[in-house]
């Protein structure tokens, strides 16, 4: 474990040898999405400090982003768009924003540019893995695949690998394919193998031709959770995944109702260990299969926030209602030094001396008075504003801002209100943090755990990503 798993000190040696990024040949790029003229960032500021999840979240905006006319961000030199391209995880590449770099997008008629590699640089977002496109049992698969949603007679007309042509011409070909009340449903394995760019075109085509497309995964692709695509895949989809197993099967064809296994990522908590992943699994039926996909990802986000907001309050129930308590009304953080060693101890988080010099108290009020803000009906507003932009002011001026910007980004990403309610004073201090040539520590990878205890409502978003161990799912060899 390489996330909260250390104290300041370590984490800051192991920051700095990171090699891998401090390697990128793009160094500093225009990001669009701040005020014109004040757009221009280094990569380590905007990569380095995103965890897993939020990492996930960028690429999957940058890769729909990209060719828009609104890029998100753009090369410094010729202006074409960029992607996000990441490493794959390994022993020494971080499997968050420090293993992730920009390229240029591949376009055909983009113009030439000094800043654009020329094939040096290995593009792991794209690599297929060769040889195991087609695993031993991907095509037996998709026979047990179609015959379990045969033996559901609410559904008809299942295929393997029919063409489901675009009014325009261009096809795609799923591995399965059934109609159920007259709309089809389009079911691809494997997908751990996939780019992002591929899932998301699949995405696209599906939704434009009135498919509700279904993707899945088995458990031999499972040992691949932690790659690339994959990874970026469950993450912006609330943490949850469809798999076929022994069991699905079985309950398909006993009950002669379509069911999948819903792998759900949930966090835990165990004394002496950073908070980590693990996977709850379910069998579910179509009523799940067939969930919108903003609802099943709302759906998984909250439920991972709710487990985490009630496994703490089992852990640390006393305890954090002090620190909350600290926090609503913007104390010292020396007054709760106790019950802040108490969970820090227990998950591997940092000293509360070390949490005072890191000004976490002047984050804690902000985060606060965040989530008061947002919680109250748009009404009062107005009169709770002040409180809040009094924070940011604090924080934003705090010795430590820079290295804390990152977070406020994620709470606006969160709660969009809470961006609406900046002073044009923020704005402005806050894009000069953004836009700092300086080197951003990760403070909040640092602290992921104890802020997102405290605040449940940032737990996905710092804490969400791959469990070392897959879940235990059963596939026969010989299907
Ligand atoms: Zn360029």
């Amino acid at each position: 474990m390489t996330n909260t798993n250390i104290n300041a000190t370590t984490n800051n040696t192991h920051i700095h040898n990171a090699g891998y990024s401090s390697s990128r040949s793009i160094t500093q790029v225009i990001d669009t999405s701040l005020p014109a003229g004040k757009q221009l960032r280094t990569t380590q500021s905007v990569l380095d400090p995103l965890t897993v999840s939020g990492l996930a979240i960028l690429r999957d905006e940058v890769t729909s982003s990209k060719e828009t006319a609104a890029p998100r961000f753009v090369c410094i030199e010729c202006g074409e768009p960029l992607s996000l391209p990441k490493h794959p995880a390994s022993a020494t590449v971080p499997a968050d924003g420090r293993g992730a770099y920009f390229k240029h997008a591949f376009i055909e008629s983009a113009p030439a540019c000094s800043l654009r590699t020329k094939g040096g640089v290995h593009d792991v977002g794209a690599v297929q893995f060769a040889g195991q496109q087609e695993g031993i049992n991907h095509h037996a698969l998709k026979l047990a695949l179609a015959a379990c949603l045969r033996s559901d007679p609410r559904f008809s007309d299942v295929q393997i690998e029919k063409r489901i042509t675009a009014e325009d011409g261009t096809y795609r070909v799923p591995d399965v394919s059934a109609v159920l009340d007259g709309k089809r449903i389009t079911f691809d394995l494997q997908l751990a193998t996939l780019p992002i760019s591929t899932i998301q075109d699949r995405n696209d085509f599906y939704r434009a031709n009135a498919c509700h497309h279904v993707w899945l995964t088995d458990a031999a692709d499972l040992s691949r959770l932690s790659r690339q695509a994959f990874c970026d895949l469950h993450l912006t989809t609330g943490g949850r995944i469809f798999a076929i197993d022994d069991a699905s099967i079985a309950a398909s064809k006993g009950q002669y109702q379509f069911q999948l296994q819903e792998l759900q990522l949930l966090p835990r908590l165990a004394s002496q260990l950073a908070i980590h992943n693990t996977w709850d699994k379910n069998l579910v039926g179509i009523d799940v299969i067939l969930m919108d996909p903003q609802r099943r990802k709302a759906e998984g986000v909250q439920r991972y926030q709710q487990a985490l907001s009630n496994k703490a309050e089992d852990a640390f129930g006393p305890e954090l209602r002090m620190l909350r308590d600290v926090a609503t009304k913007n104390l010292d953080l020396r007054l709760v030094s106790a019950e802040w060693r108490r969970i820090s101890n227990s998950i591997s988080g940092m000293e509360p001396a070390s949490a005072k010099s890191l000004q976490l108290d002047a984050v804690m009020a902000f985060l606060s008075a965040s989530e008061h803000y947002s919680k109250a009906r748009p009404e009062n507003r107005a009169m709770i504003a002040p409180k809040l932009q009094r924070r940011l002011t604090t924080l934003l001026g705090a010795q430590s801002a820079l290295h804390w910007s990152p977070l406020v980004v994620q709470v606006h990403q969160t709660f969009p209100c809470v961006q609406q309610a900046l002073t044009p004073g923020n704005a402005a201090r806050l894009n000069t943090l953004l836009t700092s040539p300086d080197k951003v520590k990760p403070y909040l990878r640092y602290n992921a755990g104890m802020l997102s205890v405290i605040f449940p409502w940032l737990g996905f978003r710092l804490l969400a990503k791959p469990p070392k161990f897959a879940p235990n799912l059963r596939i026969s060899a010989r299907r």
